[in-house]
């Protein structure tokens, strides 16, 4: 791989970077220190910056020439929740947090290209780099949109990147049609009347309820939605009673889940069919059901032209190292919200053999910096081809 000798000889510092970042992780919407080093960094390079876009977000845009496409870049700067159990020089300072998620590489890689672009200047056009907050299910994303991300910076298109375990650092996957799936939150209150356990019978016991409806749950997987679709519905908590009353049968019971699809029209069938499974076990056993469906993120679909200028972009970077085949992610991102505003492409960038087994999540996680170098390249080939100066 070529990597442009102004992005060389910037490693050791974004290194640096990087690891600094990940010593101090910050959950979603309190990134005060990473997006003031971001907003330092754009301006030092001589970019204006456009700060507390959806809280702590930062925007930086940078115009050369006369070429009047724009587009967006998006790296996510959030951490997560989480104690990181592994040792390593720069391990998270802050107990209870820790870059689970690998944003810290993200938060780099972008600025690199920042850095590098604002130098290099060849391209004609305008690139705005969007430095969101909160990707880790806080709304980050739907945030910078409402308050007004694309009317005060409008995107010809749109590209984000995540990191990969199991690709190699100087590989990247750039695959048309669904990447990541939608990601919906359901809860279910079975309300019956509580009784005696030894006397069920005069009461309506909604722990029973509960049961059937778990054990049919998988029907509308296996049986409602096309077995050429994917989707998934977890039942991920469930609480009633108390463990200290074993004689008590209680009044509900709650139930919450999570379902993801990778279409609007699964996504609409698993709103109404857990809707309908609820309804019709209390039905079943005389009892009521409350049912709310919250839809949290939509689905990740990579547009074709998007994909295709990223694909020939990536082809000629990383060579003979680009998937154009990879199976999609039953986990969801929040970029989803940027590529319905703008045509958008959302790519693969390799992580390495996932160290100890530990991926994405997984408390000794860790952005692999031998994806810096590539990752940079990417991002600033991108922009000097996207906004070609010919
Ligand atoms: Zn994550
Ligand atoms: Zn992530």
């Amino acid at each position: 791989m070529q990597i442009a000798y102004e992005i060389a000889s910037d490693l050791e510092f974004l290194t640096d970077l990087r690891r600094d970042l990940h010593q101090h992780p910050e959950l979603g919407f309190e990134e005060e220190r990473t997006s003031a080093i971001v907003a330092r960094l754009l301006e030092e390079a001589g970019i204006p910056v456009h700060r507390g876009l959806g809280g702590t977000g930062v925007v930086g845009t940078l115009q050369v020439g006369n070429g009047t496409r724009v587009i967006g870049l998006r790296a996510d700067m959030d951490a997560l929740a989480m104690p990181e159990t592994a040792d390593r020089p720069y391990k998270s300072l802050v107990p209870g947090k820790m870059h689970a998620c690998g944003h810290d590489g993200h938060t780099v890689l972008l600025l690199g290209a920042a850095r590098y672009l604002a130098r290099t200047r060849n391209f004609s056009g305008t690139v705005h780099f969007i430095f969101q907050p909160a990707e880790e299910g806080r709304g980050g994303a739907k945030r910078m949109v409402e308050e007004g991300l694309f009317d005060r910076f409008p995107c010809d298109a749109v590209y984000g990147l995540h990191n990969m375990p199991g690709l190699d650092p100087d590989e990247i996957a750039v695959v048309e049609g669904p990447q990541l799936a939608s990601s919906d939150s359901w809860y279910v209150t079975f309300r019956g009347i509580g009784t005696h356990g030894a006397k069920p019978h005069l009461g309506k016991d909604p722990v029973t309820a509960m049961a059937t409806f778990l054990s049919a749950l998988q029907t509308i997987v296996g049986r409602v939605v096309d077995p050429l679709q994917p989707a998934v519905v977890s039942a991920c908590s469930v609480q009633a009673g108390n463990p200290q009353a074993l004689n008590v049968i209680p009044d509900f019971v709650e139930i919450g889940g999570t379902a993801r699809a990778y279409t609007p029209e699964v996504r609409d069938q698993l709103d109404t069919e857990i809707g309908r499974l609820a309804r019709g076990t209390a039905e079943m056993f005389g009892i009521s059901a409350d049912y709310r469906f919250e839809r949290r993120i939509p689905p990740v679909v990579n547009h074709a032209d998007a994909t295709a200028r990223a694909l020939s972009v990536a082809r000629e970077v990383f060579g003979a190292k680009v998937r154009t085949a990879f199976p999609p992610s039953t986990a969801g991102d929040d970029f989803a919200y940027f590529g319905q505003q703008a045509p958008g492409c959302y790519v693969w960038l390799g992580n390495g053999p996932a160290v100890d087994g530990a991926l994405h999540h997984n408390t000794a996680y860790d952005f692999n910096d031998a994806a810096i170098g590539p990752g940079v390249t990417f991002w600033s080939r991108l922009v000097e081809r996207e906004l070609s100066a010919v």
